[in-house]
């Protein structure tokens, strides 16, 4: 099946990215979200990055124009109807996914795959919210979308062959590396990532080292390019708890019990960079 159109859900810091990439690789791209000002912000942030790539003549300004012309805002989710394939990268509730993929199921021809981006939520679960479980992936991108090479496409128990090699296709063509994947807490990327994170936590907690020193251990000693503790205030504490919870309630297993001192971080509001403090402080 050939993609040529695409809708992403959500204009935020992922919706925004992969709607930018998709843009870039001669995509028309409806970008949906709730509100009119939620997608001015995404689109005023991609032309932003497209500024800045022209800026440092990594791409030309006919190449930056083609792309912002190929982006179509919109609130109403029935322009679905009109596109080969939904990713979804609204927020991380599987209430609030069941729902738009229940209703975009309704509304999207029969051909449409609808994919999400989550970055924990079970695949099979949200593919059972529709009628085309067959035609329902995970496409998990990483942050930041145009810089990150990574993309986990994950199977659901459902998922076709068919909806795999298209999703893979898209991929490539958006000059991403593509991993397959089946669909287990975490998938693969959270499920190594966030325990060493978690780790890195207690090992704060039990006064084994200062979080400046633990990142420096990984960073030198293990040729991390980012401290576990750094990438934890980059990525959100509230996201690693909730992703370590996870984890914790698919498997049933104590060793991905969160970090006390995560909880206790997440609960005073310290969610590292969004907040100006986590591990670190941060004055902007
Ligand atoms: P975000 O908060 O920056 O953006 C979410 C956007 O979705 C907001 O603009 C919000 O208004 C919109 N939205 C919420 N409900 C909606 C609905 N019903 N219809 C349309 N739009 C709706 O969040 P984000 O960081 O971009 O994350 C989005 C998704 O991507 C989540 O599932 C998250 O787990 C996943 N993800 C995030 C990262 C990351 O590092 N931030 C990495 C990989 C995957």
């Amino acid at each position: 099946m050939e993609i040529k159109s695409v809708m992403v859900i959500g204009a935020g810091q992922m919706g925004s990215g992969i709607a930018q990439v998709c843009a870039m690789s001669g995509y028309k791209v409806y970008l949906n979200d709730l509100k009119q000002e939620f997608i001015d912000k995404g689109l005023s942030r991609i032309g932003s990055n497209l500024s800045k790539q022209v800026k440092k003549e990594r791409i030309s300004q006919q190449d930056l124009v083609a792309a912002m012309d190929l982006l179509q805002g919109t609130t109403d989710l029935n322009d679905a109807k009109e596109v080969d394939i939904v990713i979804e990268a609204a927020v991380e509730n599987m209430e609030v996914k069941c729902n738009l993929f229940s209703r975009l199921d309704e509304i999207a021809k029969d051909h449409t795959i609808l994919a999400t981006n989550t970055s924990s939520l079970p695949i099979t679960e949200i593919a059972a919210a529709t009628k085309r479980p067959g035609k329902v992936i995970g496409m998990h991108f990483m942050n930041p979308v145009p810089v990150m090479k990574l993309v986990e496409i994950i199977k659901g128990l459902a998922t076709t062959d068919e909806t795999f090699a298209a999703v893979e296709n898209l991929a490539h063509d958006l000059k991403k590396s593509p991993v397959e994947v089946n669909d287990f807490p975490g998938f693969v990327s959270n499920r190594i990532l966030m325990p060493m994170i978690n780790e890195a936590i207690y090992t704060v907690y039990e006064g084994v080292s200062s979080p400046e020193d633990i990142d420096q251990v990984m960073k030198l000693g293990m040729n991390h390019p980012m401290g576990p503790l750094t990438l934890a205030d980059f990525i959100g504490l509230d996201t690693c708890l909730y992703i370590m919870e996870t984890l914790h309630e698919g498997f049933g297993d104590d060793k991905y019990r969160p970090c006390p001192l995560l909880r206790k971080y997440v609960k005073a509001g310290w969610l590292g960079r969004k907040t100006g403090r986590g591990f670190y402080q941060y004055q902007d």
